[in-house]
């Protein structure tokens, strides 16, 4: 377990990042569409309600049906209080499924932590899911340099990650146990071998890293595996016609019309020129 002054300094840096993001990086975003500063839920429909989590430097989400909860990605090690205290808050003690889009530390990272405490299963792509198990974190290919490429570093020795066993591997196709929702896993990968959106309702799409909208929204252009993957796998979600997708990073949800039109960027776009030629 981490010693107090360790886990301080983790969660200082963890909430100095959005602020000095949000500084660096001003939004650009239509209000309606913001992920952060809401009390209530940011979509709710008859059938689910979608509570955004805001951790620091990822983004998490309850997706609450009448038959329980799920929480999509579980931010970096110690956000586990924060989702619990938000389940609390909502009244839900039904937290069924935790479904990671993708084995980065800053998705699992508090998975273990939410399982011991909600007795929730883990859900992963079985693409994912050792590196998961080893608790690693593999970026591929780093083209960018945002602040946290230098502190990251700094900062990882406070970290210990928790290897995380999933309880349930993902395959494209039908959610298992999706609560009564229409719910729907669409493999994309390229960011990671086993990188995953969740469908809901046909309609709503938790995008892990595919896309970000820190700064205006734009295509992964900073860690990829296979940089042609990412590309075909924006195609495939478009293909999915989402009316709204909600990413791993960044301070505000995306609409479908926004993420029709969205140019590919960088790697990914090199990668499928390349791809044409
Ligand atoms: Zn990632
Ligand atoms: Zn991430």
């Amino acid at each position: 377990m981490d010693t107090p002054g360790r886990a301080w300094l983790w969660r200082s840096w963890r909430m100095m990042t959005p602020t000095i993001t949000r500084w660096a990086v001003p939004s650009v975003h239509d209000p309606a569409l913001a992920l952060t500063g809401r009390d209530g839920p940011v979509l709710a429909t008859p059938n689910l309600r979608v509570h955004a989590l805001p951790l620091g430097v990822s983004n998490a989400y309850l997706v609450e049906s009448a038959q329980g909860v799920i929480l999509v990605d579980a931010g970096l090690p110690l956000c586990e209080e924060i989702i619990l205290a938000r389940l609390a808050a909502l009244g839900r003690n039904d937290l069924q499924l935790i479904v990671i889009t993708h084995a980065h530390v800053d998705h699992y990272g508090s998975a273990a932590a939410v399982r011991r405490a909600t007795g929730a299963a883990i859900a992963v792509h079985h693409a994912d899911a050792a590196d998961m198990a080893a608790g690693r974190t593999r970026l591929g290919s780093i083209r960018a340099w945002g602040w946290t490429q230098p502190t990251l570093p700094l900062m990882e020795p406070l970290l210990r990650v928790e290897p995380t066993d999933a309880d349930l591997l993902l395959n494209e196709g039908p959610l298992p146990g999706a609560l009564g929702l229409d719910a729907r896993i669409v493999h994309l990968p390229g960011h990671t071998p086993g990188s995953c959106a969740l469908l809901v309702e046909g309609q709503y799409a938790f995008i892990g890293d595919l896309i970000s909208t820190n700064g205006a929204a734009h295509v992964q252009r900073s860690y990829a595996q296979d940089w042609r993957q990412v590309a075909a796998s924006v195609e495939k979600l478009r293909g999915c016609r989402p009316a709204q997708s909600f990413p791993g990073h960044g301070p505000a949800g995306l609409t479908g019309a926004t993420l029709a039109k969205l140019a590919l960027d960088g790697p990914a776009r090199r990668a499928a020129c390349q791809n044409m030629a």
